[in-house]
């Protein structure tokens, strides 16, 4: 029997492309596009928004998914085409059968469709599972003689086949593959699993996905349901959640090595990049010696912080900017964004930061633009690592921010109401000096009041909205707010969770990795690790 080529991943997700939602071309030209570099083919706004329609309808185009920079379609692939036609003989043959049995000769009225479609799948996937079980096992080619190198330099001796269970999507496959043993180090190997990627889990790479999927978007209690209801594949919750959490982590490890730009002709002329913190409530014993906010000054949350980069080139009924849809890519951890004076080394955020940046060009649009809430710790990273960025304080968080503060002075009353409407529509007006003379009188009574005028004051340069509006620019998306909300809040702060570190900053990573359009080529890197 002839060697196969064979490549679950690839059969499996044939036709099918996840996610427009970042346009992400080629890895291979790694390079860090730090510093403010200008593009020299550079994107005036209109360019920019008719290539990008054009790519989109592209990406929706069935049946061709992204490899790389090009496009290709699956079923001209000779590996892809000569091991379905195989599955597809054996199941022509048996499934005709069973369909019969299963449909009777009779009319067709009365039948209960839906059990005929789930029992027809089952049948379906047991048999292919047969198939590929029967032609893996009959090709012995992973038996490569009486000895194979060792990792530990040894020679280590073939010791026969052994059978493993493997949960595939399928269903369970059982496999024979060569063990070779090593005297020297006591240690052995399948270089069948090497291949097959599962070496170190009892799950195929498409069940893998499967777990990351539901992992990354409900709790892991409901993704172990869904997975039993919908692909009818049994995992309970904990495993659920090592492997997906294992997954995650993979996913954080990869995004550390590729910081390659990505999208090469797509670069809009202005991109905005927001940084943000939003808390998740954690274990006990990862708050232990944490000061929080808590009356007894314990800490009940970790602060997540976010970094996020969009365009805004579309335009409202009004012709105000509006975030291009599906621009958004988000980057995120739970890690520190403190560096001292004296440090050599950036803070573990700065360098997410950097690395984000690196990925979407932020550096080499003719703007730059860095909206956040106005945290110490944002501004700091900012003028350190984007010094000609423009700095915008989110409009949003600045009236959030007057309306909070307002019943601290008054009360909840009316007059609160109406005290924040006339400062926001102050705001808007860029009447910074008259907001700051009402918070004045109130400064001695009230905190908030006094922390308030100082926020605006310390950031006046950042708010000067009419002249932000008239350059064209976006103050105020909503983009960090839901970005918070929907990277995080969605998934990590739902009722009676409670994270590790470890585990957060893993499903943290995969949910970013997925919101941001980019499980496809972290899955086609994994698949195929020395391409990547
Ligand atoms: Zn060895």
């Amino acid at each position: 029997m002839e060697r196969m080529v064979f490549d679950w991943e690839r059969i499996r997700s044939a036709p099918r492309f996840d996610s427009p939602a970042v346009l992400s071309g080629s890895d291979s030209a790694v390079g860090n596009a730090h510093g403010p570099r200008r593009a020299s083919g550079a994107l005036s706004s209109a360019d920019y928004r008719r290539r990008r329609a054009e790519a989109v309808v592209l990406f929706s185009n069935g049946g061709t998914r992204a490899t790389g920079s090009c496009f290709v379609k699956l079923s001209d692939d000779p590996d892809f085409t000569q091991v379905t036609a195989c599955v597809r003989r054996e199941l022509a043959r048996d499934v005709a059968v069973d369909l019969d049995a299963l449909l009777g000769c009779g009319a067709s009225d009365g039948m209960d469709f839906e059990a005929i479609e789930t029992a027809a799948r089952r049948q379906v996937l047991a048999l292919a599972a047969r198939a590929i079980e029967q032609r893996l096992n009959a090709d012995t080619s992973d038996h490569a003689g009486p000895s194979l190198d060792c990792e530990c330099g040894q020679a280590a001796r073939y010791a026969g086949r052994r059978k493993k269970v493997v949960q595939s999507i399928l269903g369970e496959l059982k496999l024979d593959r060569a063990y070779y043993h090593c005297p020297h180090c006591s240690g052995g190997f399948y270089p069948r699993d090497r291949h097959l990627g599962i070496e170190k889990t009892c799950f195929s790479p498409a069940t893998v996905r499967m777990i990351g999927t539901v992992g990354s978007m409900v709790s892991f209690q409901e993704g172990s349901q869904l997975l039993r209801e919908l692909a009818g594949i049994g995992i309970d919750a904990s495993q659920v959640e090592r492997d997906a959490e294992a997954l995650g982590e993979e996913i954080a490890a990869d995004e550390r090595l590729h910081t390659g730009p990505l999208g090469e002709d797509l670069l809009p002329p202005t991109l905005y990049l927001g940084l943000d913190g939003t808390g998740i409530p954690m274990r006990a014993e990862e708050l232990a010696g944490r000061a929080g906010k808590q009356t007894d000054g314990s800490a009940k949350t970790r602060e997540v912080k976010i970094c996020a980069i969009w365009s805004a080139e579309a335009r409202d009924s009004e012709g105000l900017p509006m975030r291009d849809e599906g621009s958004v890519s988000y980057s995120a951890a739970i890690e520190s964004a403190a560096t001292p004076d004296t440090a050599e080394y950036r803070s573990a955020f700065a360098e997410r930061v950097l690395r984000e940046a690196s990925r979407r060009r932020f550096c080499e649009a003719q703007r730059m633009v860095v909206v956040a809430d106005g945290a110490p710790w944002v501004w700091n990273i900012t003028q350190d690592l984007l010094p000609g960025a423009i700095q915008i304080v989110d409009r949003f968080h600045v009236k959030q921010t007057l309306h909070r503060t307002a019943p601290s002075i008054f009360g909840s009353t009316e007059q609160a109401k109406q005290w924040a409407t006339a400062r926001c529509a102050e705001l808007d007006a860029g009447k910074l000096s008259a907001i700051v003379r009402a918070l004045r009188p109130h400064a001695a009574d009230s905190a908030d009041a006094a922390r308030c005028r100082l926020y605006i004051y310390r950031n006046r340069h950042r708010m000067r909205y009419p002249q932000f509006h008239k350059q064209g620019l976006c103050t105020s998306s909503g983009v960090l707010e839901a970005g918070c909300k929907v990277a995080i809040g969605t998934r990590l702060k739902r009722s009676g969770m409670h994270w590790t570190l470890d585990g957060a900053n893993s499903i943290i990573a995969l949910r970013c990795c997925r919101l941001s359009g980019r499980f496809e080529d972290f899955w086609e890197r994994r698949n195929d690790p020395i391409a990547a």
